[in-house]
């Protein structure tokens, strides 16, 4: 079976942008071999002063992932800083990684920037330039073959595949597979202002609101600005709330267009018709997740036994590692 790994940093919160991830994960299950890590180390790359909430944000992001359908029979749930091997092999990989392809990584100048610009940070560490190679060590320690990415993160995978080669080629090994990204039809969902989703920017829909919450958010969102009256003929390519449409509601969504450029339908009975889904969409996962929060010894047992799993597996590459190095 083909072995698929992801991560993702246990930052706060998840939002609905985080949910179609998860669900893709969730699907993913079904087919192959899957590692899902919290990354909690790749979160002290831009976060390293500010460490306060990261146990409970851990802990936290466990629980969501079971409540959406994450199955720790299914796959291996594991948190990264407690496999000692991932820093190890970030290790042995900085030894062979040429600098100027971490340099040349094109999120890396543009995530410098945007976080002087917005916070006035500075987070040209060691550990960020090497962010990518951290990841290509938590890849590559799984053997993995896939790796759900968006777009973005596909030069990322195309350092992995460049270290993997180099090391089978200087080692004269086939230990490494090339990881592919396997991309999914993950929609990037925009803030409910139009911007990019954030928290700074509070515009985002937390998974776990209340039904009055989501109901404040929804009413919230950001419509066709031109449309003032509901016969106004409306241009949902440009509205919010029908970009949520085309995929929560996405069998009637051609029936909202139509309605919307015909002036036949007002935006507060659209809204409403997007909150009833997301509604329907998100309260099991809101009840699941109560009902797994109140199993505290649950909880420990899925995050012990998925760190343990994954230790196997981790210990079992590194071992081939070494002796391909000859480290032992
Ligand atoms: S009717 Fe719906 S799609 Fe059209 S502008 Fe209003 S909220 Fe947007």
């Amino acid at each position: 079976m083909k072995k698929v790994l992801s991560g993702m940093r246990p930052t706060g919160k998840l939002h609905i942008g985080h949910l179609s991830v998860i669900e893709n994960w969730v699907k993913l299950q079904e087919k192959y071999e899957t590692n899902f890590f919290i990354a909690d180390y790749h979160a002290l790359t831009t976060q390293f002063d500010d460490t306060a909430m990261l146990q409970k944000n851990i802990r936290n992001m466990m629980i969501d992932w079971l409540a959406i359908g994450l199955s720790p029979e299914k796959s291996t749930l594991f948190i990264q800083s407690k496999i000692p091997e991932h820093a190890e092999l970030y290790l042995l990989f900085s030894m062979i990684t040429p600098l100027s392809w971490l340099e040349r990584c094109p999120t890396y100048k543009g995530q410098v920037e945007q976080f002087r610009e917005q916070s006035g940070k500075d987070i040209t560490t060691h550990g960020f330039l090497g962010y990518p190679l951290l990841q290509g060590a938590d890849i590559l320690l799984y053997l993995a073959n896939y790796v759900p990415v968006g777009e973005d993160q596909l030069p990322h995978i195309e350092i992995t595949r460049e270290i993997a080669r180099r090391f089978n080629f200087i080692f004269r090994t086939k230990l490494f597979p090339e990881p592919e990204g396997l991309l999914a039809k993950i929609p990037l969902l925009l803030g409910t202002d139009g911007r990019k989703m954030s928290k700074s920017y509070n515009n985002y829909i937390n998974i776990m609101s209340t039904e009055d919450e989501l109901n404040k958010k929804v009413k919230s969102m950001i419509t066709d600005p031109e449309r003032i009256r509901k016969d106004d003929h409306g241009h949902p390519d440009i509205c919010i709330v029908y970009q949520y449409q085309k995929i929560y509601n996405e069998d009637i969504s051609g029936v909202i267009s139509e309605n919307c450029k015909a002036g036949k339908i007002g935006c507060m009975e659209c809204k409403k018709l997007l909150f009833e889904k997301l509604n329907t969409h998100l309260l099991p996962i809101r009840e699941r997740r109560l009902e797994i929060e109140n199993n505290p010894d649950y909880i420990d047992d899925v995050i012990a036994d998925g760190n343990k799993r994954a230790g196997q597996k981790a210990q079992e590459t590194m071992t081939k590692i070494k002796e391909a190095m000859n480290l032992i």
